[in-house]
């Protein structure tokens, strides 16, 4: 299966630059899933840019659209989001106008946007995510997804500065 890449050519941009035009494409970013801890699977990203010119330099901004599989930060259970993530970046064949941060230098026109959209995309991310606000968690002692199944267990003894402090509190009348 060939992943699906994003270039975009500026020669051919530039002919239509009278009128912002709309790019439009998909990219697939397997390294996400495999760099990211929190995130077990990314669907391919749509995005849905316009590109305009201010003299040579060619301005690309819109949003990319994914659905992020995360794991939940408490319970570890995965669940769906829905990724949307600004996206804004200018590149130019001026070799004098690219400064390597806001605007970028193509020295043939074409320019592969996978590298900038995984960008955009890792700045999105949500890097604590929840299932939900309200998660309980997993139970610290017997490890249930708290969630699914309350449990007994009395997790006011797990916090081991509590423990020091409760251990403090009651030492002068030990039992
Ligand atoms: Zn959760
Ligand atoms: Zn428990």
């Amino acid at each position: 299966m060939r992943i699906k890449m994003m270039e975009i050519n500026l020669k051919l941009l530039e002919k239509q630059r009278a009128h912002p035009v709309h790019v439009q494409g998909e990219v697939e970013l397997p390294d996400v899933p495999r760099e990211v801890p929190e995130v077990d699977a990314l669907s391919p990203v749509t995005s849905d840019l316009v590109a305009e010119w201010e003299e040579d330099v060619c301005h690309l901004h819109g949003d990319l659209r994914a659905v992020v599989t995360y794991q939940c930060s408490r319970c570890l259970e995965p669940f769906d989001a829905q990724l949307v993530a600004p996206f804004e970046e200018a590149f130019t064949e001026n070799a004098a106008k690219a400064d390597g941060e806001d605007i970028h230098h193509s020295s043939d026109g074409t320019v592969l946007l996978d590298p900038y959209i995984e960008q955009a995309v890792h700045l999105a991310l949500d890097n604590r995510p929840l299932c939900d606000e309200a998660c309980k968690g997993l139970c610290p002692v017997c490890g249930r997804n708290r969630n699914v199944e309350p449990c007994q267990c009395d997790t006011r003894r797990i916090d081991p500065r509590l423990e020091a402090l409760r251990d403090l509190l009651s030492s002068p009348h030990s039992e």
